[in-house]
């Protein structure tokens, strides 16, 4: 393993403080994004909150504003749920059955089925992964998947009931997508089993705090700094991260790499988490997203730390 890069702590944390103060104005819906509706519980974020955590790899959590705020993890389970399918099914086994290219679409995409899915982190990718966790019936794999988010964590995940049942009775979009893709054979499972697995892993209750803890736990090659728990091999994390990169901000993945250079994944709660490797994960919560569903303020937010800090993965 390589050693982490120290960063000083009076560094992170003033850049922290400067960017949540900076950045705290922009809560005006309409203005500067709108939360997502499509999940009607969703909707009723306030736009007010904001959330920043850092963690660096020795341990340090730094925290600003909404840190400590809840919120449903939706897409950004998507990378620790592929990890866990990496872990369990192998590598090469794994990219058999789901691509890892970028899309340039929307998250939710229907394309033909025929083929694997584009990548893990866009729904039918990450319906199809959450599928391929072993476990004997969709509990199992919900179970599993909840302890392997909540060691990446360092502490129990809950469900929050309400948003499940909100996406649940609106989730016609991902049911078609789910209900094609079994019908072509990419999808093994039954489709209403597979996506009760895939809701339920998106409506965990999480922090920027936990997201911070949780990249950073990439970051630093699978083992948690917080509780130095292993939780997933370097060659998973490797590949996660390399995904992450190319495809974790939807269609915005691409200028993303370019502006913040940080292997990222975002979604419509809001969350946005970020892993420097080597040096510290960020985790970032504020509901009012951009036109394509990124997090306004997280991803100014994550810009700036990464100028701030010199975190983009291209500088030497
Ligand atoms: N549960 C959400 C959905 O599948 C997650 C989407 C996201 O965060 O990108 O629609």
């Amino acid at each position: 393993m390589t050693s982490p890069q120290r960063i000083c702590a009076g560094l992170v944390k003033e850049a922290l403080e400067d960017a949540h103060r900076g950045l705290r104005g922009l809560a005006v819906p309409g203005r500067h994004g709108r939360p997502a509706t499509y999940i009607p519980e969703l909707g009723r974020a306030d736009p007010r909150r904001f959330g920043l955590a850092v963690m660096t790899l020795d341990g340090n959590l730094h925290q600003a504003g909404d840190a400590l705020v809840p919120f449903t993890i939706q897409s950004v389970s998507k990378p620790f749920v592929y990890a866990l399918t990496l872990a369990d099914l192998g590598v090469e086994e794994t990219l058999n059955r789901i691509g890892v290219e970028p899309t340039g679409a929307a998250f939710n995409a229907v394309r033909p089925q025929s083929a694997r899915p584009g990548n893990p982190m866009v729904n039918a990718g990450a319906i199809v992964a959450s599928s391929l966790v072993a476990g004997a019936s969709g509990d199992e794999r919900f179970g599993r998947i909840a302890a392997c988010l909540s060691a990446f964590a360092g502490r129990d995940l809950v469900l929050d009931e309400q948003v499940l049942r909100s996406e649940r009775s609106t989730a016609d979009h991902n049911r078609a997508l789910a209900h094609l893709m079994r019908a072509s054979g990419v999808l093994e499972r039954p489709a209403e089993e597979a996506l009760e697995v895939y809701f339920r892993q998106c409506s965990l209750l999480v922090t920027a705090g936990d997201l911070a803890v949780m990249t950073a736990t990439l970051a630093n090659e699978g083992i948690n700094p917080l509780t130095g728990q292993k939780i997933v091999s370097p060659e998973v994390t490797e590949i996660v991260l390399s995904v992450m990169a190319t495809c974790g901000t939807y269609d915005y993945a691409g200028e993303w790499m370019l502006r913040a250079g940080l292997p990222a994944k975002s979604g419509v709660s809001g969350g946005l988490a970020a892993a420097a490797p080597g040096r510290l994960g960020i985790g970032v919560f504020s509901p009012l997203l951009d036109e394509r569903g990124n997090s306004v303020r997280g991803l100014a937010a994550c810009e700036q730390l990464s100028r701030r800090l010199g975190l983009h993965v291209m500088r030497p």
